[in-house]
């Protein structure tokens, strides 16, 4: 068993074209893997020390096809994210931990550019599952065999429901979560699709993102509003000199979170997130679970981890502070009009650092 705190990374965008038209001021700078914001009001600093500070904001230029390409050494383009955080992740699949990547921060501050990326510029998801692939195709060893499923879900209003299922065949209310004596929450019809390559996982992400996206109009949302949860489980199964088998699990978890400026919506600072008007119930506990599991990672007693109080961290509780490396990226706006949103942003991520997971690889013999 190995115990290791979450991993926190921030990434800095460029300047929208709102922003450049406002000729907005820069909040962020960064050096090394500290991050510091500066009041714009009377130019206070505060310094926030990550295990990687990203800086996208600028130092680079789109080439012929439309990839950003660095300019400066300084800054930081998908591959290099990927290299950093989606490699560790495959790294522990194969070991047989569980994993999970989440993605927090404001709208438009860059959590699905990151997460899922647009167009050419791939994010770590698609190049962590073409990695993935690439690696299985790698491997002659008849006595192995590597099977992944995928699956692709949202929570809004603290309903869930399958992005792989059309809108017909949805079920009304969203399908239940369950909690079994072993292994803990699940999604009770979920569907877990088996896929054999890297091009059967795009088509499912293509569609699964076409269906929240559709999902969020029919209801006069946007899908900021959403959660989205994407599961890989990847299997290995190995034969022994005396015919018996073995399987190694491993369940990596990639959520995009829905925006979160809502869940700061009266403007509340310090320890626990207060709920605003619109709450979003899964993101404002998520702040609890993360500030509880903190104060426990800090030695204070008697602390309760409200993991139940709703779906989100029902469904991510392996991935907070157990069986799971869990890695958080933190979407930041350069931006001086989102000070207060991108400081909040930096606290939720100071206080994430503090969590202390339980990884346990997952082997047992074949059922
Ligand atoms: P969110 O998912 O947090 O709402 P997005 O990821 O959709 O935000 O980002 C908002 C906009 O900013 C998008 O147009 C996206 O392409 C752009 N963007 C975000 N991060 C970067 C980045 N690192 N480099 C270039 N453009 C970015
Ligand atoms: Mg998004």
């Amino acid at each position: 068993m190995s115990s290791d705190s979450v991993k926190v990374a921030v990434r800095v965008r460029p300047f929208n074209q709102r922003e450049k038209n406002a000729n907005s001021k820069l909040v962020i700078s960064m050096r090394g893997n500290a991050t510091t914001i500066t009041n714009p009001q009377n130019g206070e600093t505060k310094t926030f020390a990550f295990d990687h500070s990203y800086w996208s904001h600028d130092g680079f230029k789109e080439n012929e096809t439309g990839v950003y390409i660095k300019e400066k050494e300084s800054y930081a383009d998908q591959r290099q994210v990927y290299n950093d955080l989606g490699q560790g992740v495959l790294d522990n699949a194969w070991q047989g931990y569980n994993a999970a990547l989440f993605a927090y921060g404001q709208t438009g501050s860059g959590k699905s550019y990151s997460m899922v990326g647009y167009g050419p510029n791939k994010g770590i998801v698609p190049i962590t599952c073409d990695e993935l692939f690439k690696a299985i195709d790698k491997n002659t060893d008849k006595k192995k065999q590597m099977q992944v499923t995928f699956s692709m879900l949202e929570i809004y209003n603290e309903q869930v429901r399958d992005l792989l299922t059309p809108a017909k065949q949805q079920q009304k209310g969203g399908l239940k979560v369950r909690q079994h004596p072993k292994s803990g929450f699940y999604v009770d019809g979920l569907k877990s699709v088996p896929v054999r390559s890297y091009n059967e996982i795009e088509r499912l992400m293509d569609q699964g993102t076409l269906s929240r996206t559709t999902a969020a109009t029919n209801m006069n949302a946007t899908s900021s509003r959403s959660h989205m949860v994407i599961t890989i489980r990847f299997k290995q199964l190995y034969m022994n000199e005396l015919g018996e088998s073995t399987t190694k699990t491993s369940e990596v978890s990639l959520v995009d979170l829905a925006g979160s400026e809502r869940a700061d919506s009266t403007g509340a600072e310090g320890d626990r997130l207060k709920e605003g008007a619109a709450i979003n119930q899964s993101l404002s506990t998520l702040g609890n679970v993360i500030s509880a599991l903190a104060d426990l990672a800090m030695g204070k007693k008697k602390v309760m981890v409200p993991y139940r109080d709703s779906v989100l961290t029902k469904l991510l509780q392996s991935a907070l502070g157990g069986n799971s490396r869990t890695i958080m990226i933190a979407a930041l706006s350069p931006a001086a009009i989102n000070y207060d949103e991108t400081l909040s942003t930096l606290r939720y991520a100071d206080r994430a650092k503090k969590i202390q997971n339980k990884a346990v690889i997952n082997e047992s013999p074949t059922e």
